[in-house]
């Protein structure tokens, strides 16, 4: 049966990048198939976070799922360290996945930049736990962004390598990643060759789910673009990153396609189109940050919603360890 799994670090404040190419469409998913949505905070703690930054940044996460639509009783909503089995398996995985598989990651690359020597080995082990995260449950459909195709690949090796290497053929499916719509890798807003994330330096490059309107509206105004108006095909967008990146996230933001919205801008300069992307993005974003900080008033709530999504989802992943275990030849109890 299909089974969506999907996460996001608990690693600083959520970004446009962060809803448009993911929580967005993990909402959009919902009522299709069965769907476990995590907030994967022992992947967060692969770079240091303070620890009471972090429970701030894993409940404000869980509001933000729980904001944008996320139904805690027709999705399993957890935080990833009260599932044992995500760890446990990781380890299963880091004895399957090869150092080499791990030297070719990119996103290793990028994280360690010229310090490789000096980050946590957790950070080198990274997309062996991600891969457990999402063969615990069988998953069979992995919704996110264009950056973590690699993973997901990855996933699909370690998954056909346990199975050879145990002869067990089918026990742990090839899931697929779901890479879909206009805004599968949002750039950042001065940098139009580099992913917006969480975690870049400055605050400018990104705009923030809890950013209020003037916020939004100022860093808008003040994203790299370059001085030729719109053009009226997206062809007319190759080689312009920037201009590419505005178009792409004002298509998804109103549910069109960059076509669709070239149709309505084409010959316009940036000076009219920016303060329209702002008031799209304002529209859209405001009423989840609102309900966000409502949620945040009440962080036992989020803790409970948690608690209660960790043993929907222990009931799932406890029997896949427990065959998996058998299966490498642990003695298991009696
Ligand atoms: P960090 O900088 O800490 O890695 P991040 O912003 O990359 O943070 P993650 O928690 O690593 O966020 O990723 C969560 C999900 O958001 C993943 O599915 C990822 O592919 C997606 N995502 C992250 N950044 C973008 C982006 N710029 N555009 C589209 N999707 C993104
Ligand atoms: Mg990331």
């Amino acid at each position: 049966t299909p089974r969506v799994f999907s996460g996001i670090k608990p690693s600083g404040g959520l970004t446009l990048g962060n809803y448009l190419g993911a929580i967005k469409r993990f909402v959009d998913m919902q009522g299709e198939m069965e769907t476990i949505y995590c907030v994967v905070d022992m992947h967060a703690i692969t770079v240091w976070q303070d620890p009471a930054d972090l429970k701030h940044a894993t409940r404000e996460l869980a509001a933000a799922y729980l904001a944008a639509g996320i139904d805690p009783t027709r999705s399993t909503l957890f935080n990833q360290s009260q599932v044992a089995a995500h760890a446990e398996l990781g380890w299963i995985f880091n004895c399957v996945a090869r150092v080499g598989w791990m030297n070719r990651m990119t996103q290793f690359k990028d994280k360690a930049g010229k310090n490789r020597e000096k980050v946590s080995l957790g950070l080198y082990a990274y997309p062996s736990l991600m891969a457990a995260d999402i063969l615990i449950y069988h998953a069979t459909h992995v919704p996110v962004g264009e950056d973590q195709k690699q993973h997901v690949e990855l996933t699909r090796d370690i998954a056909a390598k346990f199975n050879t290497d145990y002869g067990v053929p089918d026990f742990f499916p090839q899931p697929e990643p779901i890479i879909e719509g206009p805004a599968t890798r949002v750039m950042n807003l001065r940098d139009g060759t580099k992913k917006m994330s969480k975690s870049g330096e400055s605050d400018m490059e990104r705009i923030n789910m809890t950013d209020d309107a003037d916020t939004i509206a100022k860093k808008i105004r003040k994203a790299r673009t370059d001085p030729d108006p719109l053009p009226d095909t997206v062809k007319g967008l190759d080689d312009r990153p920037e201009a590419r990146n505005l178009v792409e996230i004002y298509a998804a933001l109103s549910d069109s396609t960059p076509d669709a919205v070239l149709g309505e801008f084409a010959g316009a300069q940036f000076g009219q189109f920016k303060p329209k992307l702002a008031d799209l993005a304002v529209a859209k974003l405001e009423p989840i940050s609102t309900r966000m900080a409502d949620l945040m008033q009440d962080p036992a709530e989020i803790d409970r919603i948690l608690t209660m999504g960790a043993d929907k989802a222990r009931a799932i992943a406890d029997p896949i360890l427990d065959r998996t275990y058998d299966i490498v030849g642990f003695v298991r109890p009696r």
